[in-house]
């Protein structure tokens, strides 16, 4: 794990990709940096952020500092300077949501012109670090020709793979050691759900003959089981679902939200932040509005006004109003 490249050795790795590859990766730099920056600002002010929402829901919690762009320009340019004037290769542009004052600055001068507490400019550095290691971590697996066979992983029919894993699949680029122990971790949930399933209800699949392995029916059984998992042990059932639970005002919040907010758990963090429900969460940090929120989404979709976008297993849910 201690693989970092030279300087020479990313720029020849990163000229031998397809232009695709290559925005991609880019792009995932940038995009790793502006949430690893979002995340310790809203970290800081003990909102707990799911993994995978975009960097645009994330942001939507914030009222201060955002990383609004990252520039490598390849070779040290005095047209991108720091605040101070010393011309710079790696150009950080940081915006404030609330006054839209905007700061540039090169990384060792982070904290005298932001302003921003030491011990969270150090913990955002140590995230940059770890987004510059990702990128050595992709170029040199796809040096290697890494594969998904390379994982040992066998994916079921009927798995659907997460947003995030599927961009990168798409794009011809490697996987993260940590998305593909996140795939690991869900697709034997995605198992697990199917077996209890099938243990759960005999007397039903006996009586109606039910294809358990169509991913349909598996989906709509398992999302009941899903949601109240973290609940008390003594009520696996979903009979008595308070799926009116919701008052009309955290409703209209919801739907305000949905507006521009796709993470069902950012709109429960945004909630939580505006005061509309208490900050009441599982010992994992999930909100314990969380269920409920998805509960009256879920009717949303079946009334036509919403459609179910992604699912990143039973830590969040995306959906998107139709326009
Ligand atoms: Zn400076």
């Amino acid at each position: 794990m201690n693989l970092v490249l030279t300087v020479d050795e990313r720029e020849s790795l990163l000229s031998l990709l397809t232009d695709q590859q290559r925005t991609f990766i880019l792009e995932h730099v940038k995009r790793g940096k502006k949430t690893t920056f979002a995340n310790e600002m809203a970290k800081d002010k003990g909102l707990v952020l799911p993994s995978e929402a975009s960097i645009e829901d994330i942001e939507m919690l914030l009222d201060e500092w955002v990383l609004e762009d990252y520039i490598d320009n390849g070779f040290i340019n005095s047209e991108t300077p720091c605040e101070c004037g010393r011309p710079l290769r790696h150009q950080y542009i940081v915006k404030h949501k609330s006054t839209n004052e905007i700061r540039r600055f090169g990384i060792t001068h982070f904290e005298e012109h932001t302003g921003i507490p030491a011990e969270i400019v150090s913990a955002i550095k140590k995230g940059f670090s770890a987004i510059d290691y990702e990128m050595d971590d992709l170029l040199s697996k796809i040096k290697r020709n890494w594969s998904l066979n390379d994982t040992k992983l066998f994916i079921p029919d009927g798995f659907t793979f997460p947003k995030e894993i599927r961009n990168h699949l798409d794009n011809q680029v490697p996987l993260l050691d940590r998305h593909i122990q996140h795939l690991r971790k869900l697709v034997s949930q995605f198992r697990d759900e199917r077996e209890s399933i099938k243990q759960d209800v005999p007397e039903v699949k006996k009586e109606f003959n039910w294809d358990f392995d169509s991913p349909m029916e598996d989906d709509q059984v398992s999302f009941e089981f899903d949601l109240f998992e973290e609940k008390e042990a003594q009520s696996p059932t979903t009979e008595s679902l308070p799926i009116n639970n919701l008052s009309g005002p955290i409703k209209d919040k919801i739907l305000q939200y949905l507006r521009t907010v796709s993470s069902t758990r950012v709109i429960c963090e945004l909630l939580i932040k505006n005061h509309i429900v208490a900050n009441q969460r599982y010992i994992t940090g999930k909100p314990k509005i969380y269920p409920y929120v998805c509960f009256f989404l879920e009717g949303l979709v079946s009334q036509g006004e919403l459609y179910l976008e992604d699912i990143n297993g039973h830590e969040d849910r995306f959906y998107k109003l139709f326009k």
